[in-house]
């Protein structure tokens, strides 16, 4: 009895697994490396899930006018105005464009976090919390790295 108890919670891990498999690959396979000049470290973030160092970034400071653009594909994702100081080391918005990302669920770390995607590219940018301070009660932290600011 215990065996086949066993056994059957191996045949839902695998098949869970296989589930979850494809869905990675597709996953991969959307994104798109467009700008060649990208650094190491950006196609980490971008295209590995990885995080830049916090409080690293030259966008933290920057207080002017205009919009905030992938680093990959050149789309338009943030507006200057929904910027805010989160205090958290990361570049941090309460709102992105229309349609800017797409939005998956990560698991990793042992935490159920919000990740989003360039809608255009599939580029990973960030995670999506809903502590922020504004009226969206949204908090995009992103990553400045993935991110080109083009002032008005
Ligand atoms: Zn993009």
């Amino acid at each position: 009895m215990k065996f086949s108890k066993r056994k059957f919670l191996q045949i839902i891990c695998f098949s869970t697994l296989a589930i979850i498999f494809p869905i990675k690959t597709i996953l991969a396979a959307t994104k798109k490396l467009i700008n060649p000049n990208l650094s190491k470290q950006q196609k980490n973030i971008m295209f590995k899930e990885g995080t830049e160092r916090p409080f690293t970034s030259d966008l933290l400071n920057e207080k002017r006018k205009g919009f905030y653009h992938c680093a990959n594909c050149g789309n338009k994702l943030f507006a200057s105005t929904a910027k805010f100081d989160s205090g958290t080391g990361w570049p941090s918005f309460s709102e992105s464009l229309p349609g800017a990302f797409k939005t998956k669920i990560d698991y990793s770390f042992g935490m159920e976090r919000v990740e989003y995607h360039c809608a255009k590219c599939g580029a990973h940018h960030g995670h999506v919390f809903n502590d922020g301070p504004k009226e969206s009660g949204k908090r995009f932290c992103n990553n400045g790295l993935c991110l080109i600011f083009k002032p008005e």
